[in-house]
This record gives C-alpha cells, structure tokens and sequence, in this order.
C-alpha cells in the first residue's frame, strides 16, 4: 500500500484542508505516514501569509533533497496558497515539485480525516472578495464561494452521530457565508450606520439581499445549533463589515455559540485603514465592539494587527496602540508587515518601515495585548 504523508504550513483553514486531502488520499488506497523519509508522496499544503512562511516550505524542501540526495526521493505535491504564483513561477522558484494541487479540487464536501475525536472544524467558505490591499488571498485561494447549507448540516449531523460535541465553522470570511453576490464595497456601507442609506443599494445588488433580511450566516449558525449533541458552535474568521446586528443579537441569545469573538482590525489609523482597503473606520470598529459587549456581556475578542505597513507612522502607530488599549484583546495576532508579490500594497506603496522599527513596534504591541495571556501568544513571526 503506498505511503503518504501531508505537511501542513500556516493557518486553521490549512489544517482542514489538509484533513480534506489525506481523507483523498486515503480513499484512494493509500495510508497516511507520519514519516516524510518512509513516504511514496509528500503533499505540502502551503501558506502565503508572509515570506517567512514561504521560507519555511523551502526549508522543508532542501531537507527533503539533502536526505534523499543518493536515493529515489518521493513524489512532491504542492498545494496551498502559494499557489497564487503560477506554475512556471513554482517549479522556477521550487524545482522539486513534480506536480501540483488546485485546492478547489479536494472540494468541500471529500471525507476529512480528523485526529480529534471531539471537536471538528468545518469548511463553510473558501476564497475572499475583499482585496485588502495588503493580502495574497484573494490571489492564491481565489473569490469566495460558500458551500452549500444542507451540506454543511448533513456533515455536522454525521460528526453529531459519531460523537462529536464541538464545531467550529470555517472561512477566510467566515461571516460573509452566502453574500459572494451581494457586494463587498455595499456591505461595508452598512457598518458606516450613520452614513447608510439602504435606498442606495444598486438593483443588481438589491434583489440578492436587502438590508431587512435575516444575514444568511446567521440562518445557518440556528440550523447547526438545532442539531441535537452539539453543545458548541465556534466560527473563525470574521470580519468587521458582515457583523450584522441579528449576528450579535444571535449569538447574545443561543448558548450554543461561542463567547469568543476573532475581528481582525489590522490598524487602528483610519489612515491605514483606508490604504489598506478594510472599508471601515477606526470609531466604526470600535462602535462595533462597544455594541457587542453591550449585547453580550462575556464576550471576550481577538483580532490580527499589522505593524509596519508602508508609511506607517509613529502617530498611525500610536492609533493602533490606543486601539489594542481600549478593546482589551484577549489575543492578538501581531505580524511584521511583508510585501506579498502580486498584490496592491507590494505594487503602490514602497516597504519603507525598516525592519528594525518594524520588530520594536511589534514587541511593544505584543506586550500591551498578549501580556495575560502568555499560554496562547503567538510566536513571533
Ligand atoms: S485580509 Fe482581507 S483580503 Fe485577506 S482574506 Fe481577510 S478580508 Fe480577504
């Protein structure tokens, strides 16, 4: 029986793809190793997030050909979002690889193989629409395309059956689940409250969703706590502009969810914000926050910042500082900005933040937000 083994890089949405594709691989005939030296086909899923990451799948690489130097090495597969470079890119740039794999074709719905007996994370979304200037998601996972509802409940029903009691719902925008055709620039709007004014929404958009209609994620978070033995309901990653009121009033209601709530500010400057593209303002973000921890008292927040971004100032700085002061995270995420090649940031702005300015404002954050919570902190990056 050929041997596969499966390396996983980066984030959650990774560690669940990774499960979809060993589920592939074992359906095939196939049995996983835990051993990359024993296996016939190494897959390495890959992440993007920064050049440190793409570093680390190098890294993996050369110790692959050192130790395999004087003997037939295995197949190498590559997946993941290093795929937003092209494949000539790739095998340029990695020329071990012998082939690789679209993402999107492991699919949502392919049998995940889950060593947890206990909990589960489950795909609901894949891709992002928002081009924040700064990210290579939208390039290497592609638009959102959300999975279909009665797959999702059919797959929590079958983790119910066999014992699993916990959740958690999985997106790179995990909110947005359903409103891939409702625009992003119009959803934004609808976190500025004061300045929405629904009869502005185009009617291409409006016969989609409107602004009086349940948001199609919480229609899905009630299906999935009605399922009987799940007791908890996470979701993972949300952002600002999709948290709807009936999302807050939802969670402020239903047991089932999770207290802990990721929003990804990533600046506390409405200067950066906007060059950044997230669509919404220092005090919107923070309206948001106050409003939720008015609706649910014991909500407890994370959220991913980013130090350093070009032209990033001591002032801009400061913002997110005071930010991080005032919400009162209980995890923050900090990372060094780096350009991505292929998006807007690398292509308009210069990486003009030195690197040393950049690792000193990312210590002094990393000590204001994650100083209670040294279990969890992240590693630095
Ligand atoms: S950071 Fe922006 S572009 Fe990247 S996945 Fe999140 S919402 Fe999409």
């Amino acid at each position: 029986m050929p041997q596969v083994f499966v390396k996983t890089f980066g984030c959650q949405a990774n560690k669940s793809d990774s499960e979809r594709i060993l589920g592939d691989y074992l359906s095939r005939g196939y049995s996983e190793t835990s051993n990359w030296h024993e296996a016939d086909e190494v897959v390495i899923n890959t992440c993007s997030v920064r050049q440190s990451a793409e570093d680390r799948v190098t890294g993996f690489l050369l110790n692959i050909d050192k130790y395999f130097a004087d003997k037939p090495r295995p197949k190498i597969i590559l997946t993941g979002c290093m795929l937003h470079f092209k494949e000539k890119e790739i095998m340029a740039l990695l020329p071990q690889i012998d082939e690789i794999l679209p993402i999107g074709e492991v699919g949502f719905n392919q049998k995940a193989i889950r060593k947890d007996k206990d909990k589960a994370f489950i795909p609901i979304s894949s891709g992002c629409n928002s081009f924040c200037t700064f990210c290579i998601v939208p390039f290497s996972r592609g638009r959102e395309r959300s999975r279909p509802l009665v797959d999702i409940v059919k797959e929590v029903e079958d983790l119910a059956s066999e014992g699993y009691t916990e959740v958690t719902l999985l997106g790179q925008n995990v909110n947005s689940w359903g409103l891939e055709k409702v625009g992003v620039a119009l959803r934004k709007l609808f976190m500025d409250k004061e300045n929405f004014n629904g009869e502005t929404i185009p009617s291409n958009q409006s016969q989609y969703f409107k602004p009086q209609d349940t948001p199609p994620f919480v229609t899905l978070l009630r299906a999935v706590s009605k399922i009987n033995g799940i007791k908890k309901i996470s979701f993972f990653t949300s952002n600002p502009w999709d948290f709807w009121d009936e999302l807050i009033d939802e969670i402020a209601v239903n047991s089932k969810i999770d207290r802990f709530i990721h929003l990804p500010v990533q600046s506390g400057s409405n200067r950066i914000l906007k060059l950044m593209n997230r669509g919404y303002t220092r005090e919107s973000y923070l309206s948001l926050i106050n409003q939720i921890k008015t609706k649910i008292p014991d909500a407890i927040f994370g959220t991913d910042i980013i130090v350093g971004f070009p032209g990033e100032t001591d002032d801009d700085f400061n913002d997110s500082l005071s930010l991080i002061k005032d919400v009162g995270f209980k995890v923050a995420f900090i990372a060094r900005y780096s350009p991505r090649p292929g998006t807007a940031s690398d292509r308009l702005f210069p990486d003009d933040v030195s690197a040393k300015v950049k690792k000193e404002r990312w210590e002094i954050l990393d000590q204001i937000a994650n100083k209670d919570n040294l279990k969890t902190r992240p590693i630095v990056p």
